[in-house]
């Protein structure tokens, strides 16, 4: 028997996706997988934290532009909830790289260009803990910097 593996991790539909009218589309896509949304917000992001977030591609050319789309309108950053939840929802989203993103993922139907895909998702264990920690400062509590339950 397999061990079940319910675990959270963090997504975010980027300002594209907002714009584009996608938010609707993209969170029955999550749910009709079966994935629980536990926390979700529409924001418009500050410069400090998207940094942070990004914060592994600093060195990489694109940094500054990846940056300022980030930031050019309201996102929507939510907390997902399921078994195998960071990985499902990256095959969701589809790959990174336009040309290599499927048809039937969000990115292979929406998105135009590799820069602006659309939507984000952890990748792994401690970057959707660190994410969930960096978008819902909120819902740390001050000594563990745990989510509190949900
Ligand atoms: N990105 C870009 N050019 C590239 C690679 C990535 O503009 O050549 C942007 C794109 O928006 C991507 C984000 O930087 O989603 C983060 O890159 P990463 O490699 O972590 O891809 P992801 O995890 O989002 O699939
Ligand atoms: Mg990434």
């Amino acid at each position: 028997m397999n061990k079940s593996n319910v675990e959270r991790t963090f997504a975010m539909i980027k300002p594209d996706g907002v714009r584009r009218g996608l938010v609707g589309e993209i969170i029955k896509r999550y749910e009709q997988k079966g994935l629980r949304i536990v926390a979700a917000k529409l924001i418009k992001a500050d410069r400090n934290t998207v940094e942070e977030h990004y914060s592994d591609l600093r060195s990489r050319s694109f940094f500054n532009e990846l940056v300022e789309y980030i930031l050019s309108g309201p996102i929507m950053v939510m907390i997902l909830e399921g078994e195998n939840a960071i990985k499902l929802v990256r095959m969701i989203n589809g790959a990174t790289r336009v040309e290599e993103a499927l048809p039937g993922t969000i990115r292979g139907d929406y998105a135009t260009s590799t820069a602006q895909n659309i939507v984000h998702g952890s990748d792994n264990y401690e970057n959707a803990q660190r994410e969930i920690n960096l978008w819902f400062p909120e819902l740390r509590t001050n000594e563990t910097r745990k989510l509190s339950v949900l």
